[in-house]
């Protein structure tokens, strides 16, 4: 018999019925800030946002937005909520700027960071919260990794980059620029001068083609590009034909920066569709806008020149698309006799990065694995040697923002363990009661909102940023098409009549009553039915002795009929509340 699958709520349950708060890898609780969006308050939205991601005027701009994928309005209706420019709105519009205290007495102990990416700063900001004295050594004359050096200003502007590391520089971390551990300043040396270590170096270093001709001068790849244009002061491209090879960030933004560096001609190759592309579609669409032309399944296969020193051209192969690679994107295949040359003067090929682990000594003994990569246990980021930590992007290859963020943050919690045996639990969640649920009637019906762009003919300049974000009415609008997953049903059995009403009125048939024979489920719940009615859940079954309401929370618009239906109280509409995960918001 097929029966209906059901369990008993717990914390978990109601955390992953908030898809898009679950999804995101620091669990920024993102329904709590876009309720308060709602009504204004951008301050405690921001307050929120800072708890959970630390850096949210960076995340608003530039976050990958896991949540979107999982918000119930985009599954159910129609697009998703726009998560992430809402919290740039939180940033944009708040006028409250507090100054963020360590929150916890000096611990006594000392902390080195490898690293001031977002992971390496994420890292620092909690254990110098917690009281570790942190300081941070950083290769580059400047911090924040490849927010600075990688990510060009016209989408992340540096003035935004520059506050979010003060706050952080503010806790009292230390930092050394153009000071790398390699050679002389080794991690030996650190290990012996501070009690515990976090490697957080990312991945610098540019995967090749592996085709003839890469070595010609006028072939740059992706990072070392980026690299020149947000640290080359003036660097001119002048009037060339430029073509970039990849589909990710980097390719988006060589191809974006060469333009407004004054390339005459830009175009990008990639071996698959538009479909299988990693990058953003607001992103393509804006590399579209801009005139840069893209091929699809396309692929270089030489790099060629006329003088022998200067890139001239590259000749490609077109691609047709075979089974699913393990990744599930098809994999490309070359279709013989379709090659052809473009004339170019200069390529970046921008198809992947990697670590480097060359500073790594090996006298220490790290345990590395089978892909060149500093090994490491992944819930703890500790290695095989005590003390030394990694994350972000240089133990997993490139990845984003929001994952390494929540690697340094879990990592510090793992160091502060290490160091002190004391762990800082997650707090506990608690519900609140939500007397009216406010609901407009046409919520369904309100398009998501589109964020204003710089016109194309305006964005010349590399320092101009092009996404400008919402205008307060917009956001406010944007923040109403909110389902607010955040707000339960919650039932009260001993008050329930079985009327049914609730069945009656759900406009989305989320409930059903069913007798106990129709459904299962896990350990849990058979101890629920056999706490309640002392006896074995099949001789309950048996006897037919419940009626069970059970209710498909993935449908609910949380609209609040069947509370407000129901003659007895049994449903009341409660709001679910926790703190931060990482740690109680004391000291703010
Ligand atoms: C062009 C580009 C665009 C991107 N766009 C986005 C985007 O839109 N959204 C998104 O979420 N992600 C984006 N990413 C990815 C994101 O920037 C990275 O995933 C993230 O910055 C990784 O953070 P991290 O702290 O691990 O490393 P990094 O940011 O790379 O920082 C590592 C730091 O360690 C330093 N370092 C290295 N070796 C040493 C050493 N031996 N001694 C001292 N210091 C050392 C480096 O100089 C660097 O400052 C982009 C990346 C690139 C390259």
């Amino acid at each position: 018999m097929n029966r209906f699958n059901v369990q008993v709520p717990n914390q978990r349950w109601f955390e992953e019925n908030i898809g898009c708060e679950n999804a995101c890898p620091v669990n920024t609780r993102a329904p709590q800030y876009i309720s308060a969006i709602r009504e204004e308050n951008y301050n405690l939205a921001f307050e929120l946002n800072r708890g959970d991601n630390l850096f949210p005027a960076i995340l608003g701009r530039i976050c990958v937005h896991p949540c979107e994928e999982k918000c119930r309005r985009g599954l159910l209706i129609d697009q998703p909520i726009s998560i992430c420019s809402l919290k740039r709105a939180s940033t944009d519009y708040r006028t409250h700027f507090p100054q963020i205290q360590r929150a916890f007495k000096k611990k006594g102990k000392k902390v080195a960071i490898i690293g001031a990416g977002p992971s390496g700063l994420s890292a620092a900001n909690d254990l110098a919260r917690i009281g570790y004295s942190v300081t941070i050594y950083e290769s580059f004359p400047i911090l924040g990794g490849m927010l600075n050096v990688g990510i060009p200003p016209y989408r992340l502007p540096r003035h935004v980059v520059k506050r979010a590391i003060e706050e952080v520089r503010r806790l009292g971390v230390g930092v050394l620029t153009a000071t790398p551990i390699g050679k002389e300043l080794n991690l030996e040396s650190l290990r012996k001068e501070y009690d515990a270590v976090y490697i957080a170096a990312g991945a610098h270093k540019a995967e090749k083609l592996g085709i003839p001709g890469e070595d010609l001068q006028g072939v740059i790849h992706g990072v070392t590009f980026m690299q020149m244009v947000n640290l080359g002061g003036d660097l001119k491209i002048g009037q060339k034909r430029v073509a970039v090879v990849g589909g990710g960030n980097t390719a988006m933004d060589a191809a974006r920066s060469s333009l407004r560096l004054g390339a005459e001609e830009v175009f990008i190759l990639y071996r698959r569709t538009k479909e299988e592309m990693p990058v953003d579609p607001r992103e393509l669409e804006q590399v579209e806008e801009e005139g840069i032309k893209v091929h699809y399944l396309t692929q270089p296969i030489q790099v060629f020149s006329r003088d022998g020193i200067n890139v001239s051209g590259v000749r490609c192969i077109r691609n047709r698309l075979d089974e699913p690679e393990r990744d599930g994107r098809r994999r490309p295949i070359p279709i013989e006799g379709t090659e052809f040359d473009i004339d170019i003067d200069l390529l970046i090929p921008a198809v992947s990065q990697s670590p480097d682990i060359s500073f790594l000594p090996e006298e220490i003994g790290l345990e590395i694995s089978k892909w060149d990569r500093l090994a490491v246990n992944p819930e703890t980021f500790e290695t095989n040697v005590h003390g030394i930590f990694a994350g972000g992007d240089f133990v997993t290859g490139p990845r984003d923002v929001i994952r390494v963020i929540a690697d340094g943050r879990r990592a510090a919690l793992f160091i502060h363990f290490y160091l002190s045996g004391e762990k800082i639990e997650k707090s506990l969640a608690y519900f609140t009661l939500v007397p009216e649920v406010e609901i407009d009637p046409n919520l369904e019906k309100i398009p998501r909102q589109r964020i204003d762009t710089l016109p194309v003919q305006e964005r010349k300049s590399i320092d101009k940023e092009v996404e400008l974000g919402f205008s307060k009415e917009r956001a406010v609008k944007e923040a109403e098409r909110c389902l607010q997953c955040h707000i339960f049903t919650i039932f009260d059995r001993t008050k329930c009549i079985l009327c049914g009403g609730c069945v009656d009125i759900c406009p989305k048939f989320c409930f059903r009553m069913v007798s106990l024979d129709e459904v299962q489920g896990d350990d849990k719940f058979k101890a629920y039915i056999e706490t309640l009615y002392g006896i074995p859940l099949e001789k309950a079954r048996g006897l037919n002795l419940a009626t069970v309401m059970i209710k498909d929370e993935s449908r609910c618009l949380q609209c609040g009929l069947c509370a407000k239906r129901c003659p007895t109280g049994a449903i009341t509409m409660e709001e679910y509340h926790r703190e931060s995960t990482f740690y109680r918001e004391e000291g703010r």
